[in-house]
């Protein structure tokens, strides 16, 4: 299959790469960073495919049509250890079948058969014993770690050495959305590619692409602040219909109407806590831009900080309802919170 096409915004990013692969600066070692579903595996997918291609165009375009170009356009759905924690897909479009395009994702644990939350030394080692080995097709090999954030610290050492050995050829991308939880010295040896959120008009004519009224399209992207994927994904689904839920559930706990326990319960009862919780710190935030002088906006950053905790605490074994009840505390005002 081939792969969906760049949007705009993920083309600048592409184009810049191009530019820097033509003229040899493109180097060993690239962070590719940008929100969460802003495009980054899109946008090494279509990178991979470029620098695969065994001949490609004059303009150095992939030519589709090569053994390297054939393989990496096979593709298929492997194990539940292509899963990602949240049960989302590990390769949206398929793990590609070319022998020199090395995912590097969530692996299951061998005891409990579910994702690991991390990606673990012995992972790592598997990666660079077959880093060091021939490129199979005699080109260029590239190694997509995605999410490089779930990589642990030990594991950050193995792959230290193969920054401080690059060669000709070989290509180590590190997909991040929280690039400064990184190492330093991960970080330093690694140059840099951004995606960025585009311009509204840009990030409208996409949604209205992809389907959605301009209605909605607008309602989705003010919601994401933004975020034509995010957006994209709340107009597709019930998002949006979750994120007015959370709006007025907060209304009712800042007018002292609601006990913050009984909404933990609803927001649990269906699975969507995790869901919930993001539009909720997404909506902290937005406000919190919006009235920029308002004495409220301390309380409105501890409202997000304290929304983005819980989402950490719905994934350890602290009970998910109190996890929420968390998040949902520092909305209530002040006297019926004991302050
Ligand atoms: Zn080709």
């Amino acid at each position: 299959m081939n792969l969906p096409a760049l949007a705009p915004w993920q083309q600048r990013a592409y184009a810049q790469a191009a530019e820097a692969l033509a003229a040899g600066h493109f180097g060993h070692a690239t962070l590719i960073t940008g929100p969460a579903m802003i495009g980054k595996r899109l946008l090494a997918e279509h990178l991979a495919q470029r620098v695969l291609c065994l001949t490609p165009c004059a303009d150095g375009a992939p030519c589709g049509t090569c053994k390297a170009c054939s393989l990496f356009a096979a593709r298929a759905q492997m194990e539940a250890a292509e899963l990602r924690p949240d049960g989302s897909l590990a390769h949206p479009w398929g793990h590609s079948a070319h022998p020199d395009l090395l995912l590097l994702g969530y692996e299951n644990h061998p005891k409990t058969g579910k994702p690991r939350a991390e990606i673990v030394i012995d992972q790592i080692r598997a990666l660079t014993a077959a880093m060091g080995l021939t490129a199979q097709l005699g080109g260029a090999q590239v190694v997509i770690v995605d999410p490089a954030d779930a990589v642990n610290w030990s594991a950050w050492n193995a792959i230290l050495k193969t920054l401080e050995e690059p060669q000709p050829g070989r290509y180590l991308w590190l997909l991040a959305s929280s690039p400064a939880q990184l190492p330093a010295t991960i970080r330093s040896r690694c140059q840099r590619l951004e995606l960025r959120l585009p311009p509204r008009a840009e990030a409208l004519a996409w949604l209205r692409a992809r389907g959605h009224s301009a209605a909605l399209a607008e309602e989705a992207l003010d919601a994401a602040r933004g975020h034509p994927g995010l957006a994209d994904a709340w107009a597709a689904g019930d998002g949006l219909a979750l994120r007015r839920e959370v709006v007025e559930a907060v209304a009712a706990l800042r007018r002292g109407r609601a006990v913050p326990s009984d909404i933990a319960q609803r927001w649990v009862a269906d699975g969507r806590a995790e869901e919930r919780l993001r539009h909720l710190a997404e909506y902290a935030l937005r406000a919190a831009t919006e009235q920029p002088q308002a004495p409220a906006v301390r309380g409105l950053s501890l409202c997000f900080e304290a929304a983005n905790r819980a989402r950490g605490l719905l994934r350890t074994t602290v009970r998910a309802d109190l996890a929420v009840l968390e998040a949902l505390l520092p909305w209530l005002p002040a006297r019926a919170a004991g302050g």
